[in-house]
């Protein structure tokens, strides 16, 4: 007979609901058998975990993956997956997948990585030689000749066939070979650039691609049982792509009234990803730019003049996003969480700090928030009937916390005390003095 692990006297935060206390959870094999407050009956052979009041949840998605950022020897430009060998990124790549499982992350969504790195990963977990969450993988980042990334980063006059973590692709038939080539090799999400801004420059109102390539990429992911997403901070580009199908809209930066009805009748995701631009804001106003010149620059050489214009568009979308992220909430868009992280000022593992933008800056409940990192991720995987919530019936990927993350969900920093990843416990601190 399988083991059973049963979960008793559980605050439990399902997913969906308000908080239930004194809930009992039974994992047999990799599924969730029992939810609920009827007392259970124990069986001599059962693992049973008196929770004692402390939180037990869905494990986590991030849906904004970036497996290759971090530290690299070399941090100047070029950048995005030219920085080091595809060795070192594999190694990073290791160590960014088992900081998430240590932070309660259970599953991500690749968002563009180099030298099939998400792949490689899923591999070496389905093998056994890494530890790693549940992997949806992704393609490079496909961009557009002309494309903001493109000859700012300098690897044009390398002449270098391989971009590192992006892939130039035009027209519909090059839209279509690169999408098949990548998604047969393993990839499941393309990812595509459609519009500059939410990085290091403003916003601009337009599209690197036409509706043509947009939907050509639809297609194809289609056929691989695979899905799209797109760095998309521009109204029109938000437009185009939810009404061309694609299913996460990444940034969503000058998202206007018309963009909130096509995700909502496309039933769209949005990830707001705000730690980023909140981050960069924040530095630039503590700078001082007589003593030394900004250090997140565009990868060409620019007068002061211009640098700060440049930080002031940034700041001037930032304020734009604060006030539509509550607006979209309250219009029912799904959101999701995850961000740029390995970038500077935000490691991997420091999840926390984007989930506390929202509830402390932007006023939206914490609840909210982490149905965005449960429920919604799961759903934006396409395993929304598996994964997500705390049901019986789904696999069981579960956390148990110390404190109510429902209530204070900066709890979710240092309190994780347990990660179940497909019923199987992979991190253990129940025992560890709280810290
Ligand atoms: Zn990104």
């Amino acid at each position: 007979m399988t083991q059973r692990t049963l979960f008793t006297n559980a605050h439990l935060l399902d997913g969906q609901n308000a908080a239930v206390a004194g809930a009992n959870v039974v994992v047999e094999g990799r599924h969730l058998t029992h939810v609920g407050t009827e007392p259970v009956q124990v069986r001599p052979e059962d693992r049973v975990i008196d929770l004692a009041g402390r939180t037990l949840m869905p494990g986590m998605v991030q849906s904004h993956f970036h497996a290759a950022f971090g530290p690299v020897p070399d941090p100047s430009p070029p950048s995005l997956g030219l920085e080091a060998s595809s060795t070192y990124f594999g190694m990073l790549g290791v160590r960014n997948a088992k900081l998430a499982l240590e932070h309660g992350v259970t599953s991500v969504i690749g968002s563009s990585n180099p030298a099939g790195l998400d792949v490689s990963l899923r591999e070496a977990g389905l093998l056994g030689i890494a530890e790693v969450p549940r992997i949806v993988p992704c393609t490079r980042e496909f961009i557009a000749s002309g494309d903001y990334a493109d000859g700012n980063n300098r690897s044009w006059f390398m002449q270098l066939g391989e971009h590192g973590a992006l892939r130039h692709v035009n027209g519909v038939e090059a839209m279509r070979q690169a999408c098949g080539e990548e998604l047969g090799r393993g990839a499941r999400v393309v990812k595509l650039s459609i519009a500059r801004g939410h990085g290091v420059a403003p916003t601009e109102d337009h599209s690197y691609y036409t509706r043509g390539e947009i939907e050509a990429a639809v297609d194809v992911a289609n056929t691989h049982r695979g899905f799209v997403r797109a760095h998309c901070p521009s109204a029109v580009g938000v437009r185009m792509c939810a009404e061309a199908g694609v299913r996460i809209i990444d940034h969503a930066d000058r998202i206007d009234a018309a963009g909130i009805e096509a995700v909502l009748e496309a039933g769209a995701f949005i990830t707001p990803s705000m730690l980023w631009t909140v981050s960069f804001v924040r530095l630039s106003e503590g700078w001082d730019h007589s003593a030394m010149p900004f250090p997140i620059n565009v990868g060409i050489p620019e007068p002061h003049h211009e640098v700060l214009e440049r930080i002031d568009g940034v700041r001037r979308d930032l304020e734009y996003t604060s006030e539509m992220v509550p607006k979209m909430v309250e219009a029912g868009v799904k959101l999701l969480v995850g961000d740029d992280f390995g970038f500077p000022m935000m490691p991997h593992g420091d999840y926390v700090s984007e989930y506390e933008i929202y509830t402390e800056t932007l006023g939206i409940p914490p609840l909210v928030v982490l149905q965005w990192a449960t429920r919604n991720g799961a759903e934006a995987m396409g395993r929304g009937d598996e994964l997500g919530t705390v049901e019986v019936g789904k696999l069981a990927d579960l956390l148990v916390v110390d404190g109510d993350p429902s209530t204070d969900i900066g709890v979710l920093r240092d309190g994780i005390r347990l990660v179940m990843l497909d019923g199987e416990v992979v991190r253990d601190r129940l025992e560890e003095p709280a810290s």
